[in-house]
């Protein structure tokens, strides 16, 4: 009786799920080979592409981009900022029905540059070596450049009827100020874009980063650290290296400064890393936590000396010191500034800004694109966890949070720490695989927030 009984509600279930599945817009099957194919071609292709930062001409870049966007006729528009020196930004949009407010993909074209002698191969022939790719901007961000340009072509290829507009914004300048890159879009276009969500770089598939095991944690950038970068200046007499003067304005500065490289700041967890805690059981002692749980201060420059060469036997009447201090989202620079001053506590060492932070927002996680990560992060690797994340470094995210959009930063392909630190420096590299695999899910969540739904 009951097995009978069991057997009529799973008919009637059965049955009830094909109608559904009936009612389901139809989603083509994709040939998933070719496309991630295509994906490396396009790839080697764009990273082949000069555009280091400075300079930062990405004119190239923005035509090779615009140009498979309307092969696809995906309309495209590019936007120029500086003629004179290929500042210049790619903007198309696929349009929904309006339904609910675009989604943006946003990545920079420009990359840092490079340091020829310090790499094993040639950092623009887009080199495959051990399955990775080898190029400056292969993760930072010409990896995603390309990911977020298949998704367009494959939503467009596919007819995909969209309910919000899915904007696709490739900008210069990003590795400078951004003032002619996002900064302008921001200022100038904004209420044409008004985007509720932006997908940006600033969240990797990670292995040991995190934890010291082998779990694969895939960390989605919420929120930021503040960029604060402060000058210190001392004064005092100069002349002949002879006959030491009682204030040796290197001395001064050299006890400021251990006084500031001995200071060991507090450790403050907020609310973002409180939940990668929760969500990891626990946060080890590795550098990039230590980065997580405090304000960090990095001594990048110092200068004190007279003559190119420097002189030997010159005593210099001025000291200058640069610190790189990165702030937690919730700390006042002010009083971080009134602190280091009580440190150094010596009235002739003076502290003054470079660039100072702006307010560090934080885009809400119980969402749910959010969770469409999630679960598109688990079709591919089901044992990952997948976590919101502090960006210990500086986005253009900051831009777009300012004007209200939520902002995730994020890349669905696994790098190890040995890869991330090739970031900025030599040997930049992906893993075929990971290029592979983030195509497929980048597409899959984006497809899946903004298509239309007709049930
Ligand atoms: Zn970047």
């Amino acid at each position: 009786m009951k097995s009978h009984h069991c057997q009529k509600t799973s008919m009637f279930a059965l049955f009830l799920f094909s109608v559904a599945f009936l009612l389901l817009p139809s989603s083509p099957e994709i040939d998933w080979q070719s496309v991630e194919k295509k994906t490396e071609e396009l790839f080697k292709e764009y990273l082949s592409i000069d555009t280091c930062n400075p300079p930062g001409d990405v004119s190239a870049a923005a035509e090779f981009l615009s140009k498979a966007l309307k092969k696809e006729d995906v309309p495209t528009d590019l936007i120029w900022t500086d003629k004179g020196t290929g500042r210049v930004n790619v903007l198309a949009r696929l349009r929904g029905t309006g339904k609910k407010r675009p989604l943006m993909m946003l990545n920079h074209m420009d990359t840092v540059p490079f340091d020829r002698l310090g790499w094993t191969v040639d950092p623009l022939a887009a080199i495959n070596k051990g399955g990775y790719i080898y190029g400056r901007g292969a993760l930072d961000m010409k990896n995603t450049g390309i990911v977020q340009l298949m998704t367009m072509i494959l939503l467009k290829q596919n007819d995909i009827r969209l309910d919000r507009d899915v904007v696709f914004l490739a900008v210069a300048d990003e590795e400078t100020s951004g003032t002619l890159g996002s900064g302008w879009i921001v200022k100038n276009m904004w209420p044409e874009i008004d985007a509720e969500y932006v997908l940006d770089e600033g969240g990797f598939g990670t292995q040991g980063f995190f934890t010291k095991d082998e779990r694969l944690v895939f960390s989605v950038g919420v929120a930021e650290k503040k960029v604060l970068w402060l000058r210190l200046s001392t004064a005092g007499t100069s002349g002949h290296g002879s006959m030491p003067p009682k204030e040796n304005s290197n001395s001064i500065m050299a006890q400021a400064l251990s006084r500031i490289t001995s200071y060991k700041t507090p450790i403050h967890i907020t609310p973002v890393v409180s939940e990668m805690i929760n969500r990891l059981g626990r946060l080890d002692d590795t550098p990039y936590n230590n980065a997580l749980k405090r304000n960090t201060i990095s001594l990048t420059v110092m200068k004190g000396f007279v003559g190119d060469p420097p002189k030997s036997n010159v005593i210099p009447g001025r000291t200058e010191a640069v610190l790189d201090c990165r702030l937690l989202p919730d700390q006042d620079p002010n009083t971080f500034v009134d602190k280091l001053r009580h440190i150094i506590n010596d009235p002739l060492v003076k502290i003054d800004y470079i660039e100072r932070p702006i307010e560090s927002i934080i885009s809400p996680y119980e969402t749910e694109l959010f969770k469409i990560i999630e679960k598109e992060t688990h079709t591919v690797y089901p044992d990952s966890i997948v976590v919101p994340h502090l960006v210990i470094y500086g986005t253009d995210s900051r831009f777009f949070r300012r004007k209200g959009a939520s902002c995730y930063g994020f890349f669905p392909g696994p790098v190890t720490m040995e890869e991330y630190r090739t970031i900025h420096g030599n040997d930049e590299r992906i893993r075929e695989r990971s290029l592979r695999a983030a195509v497929r899910i980048y597409h899959n969540v984006v497809k899946r927030f903004c298509e239309a739904k007709n049930l």
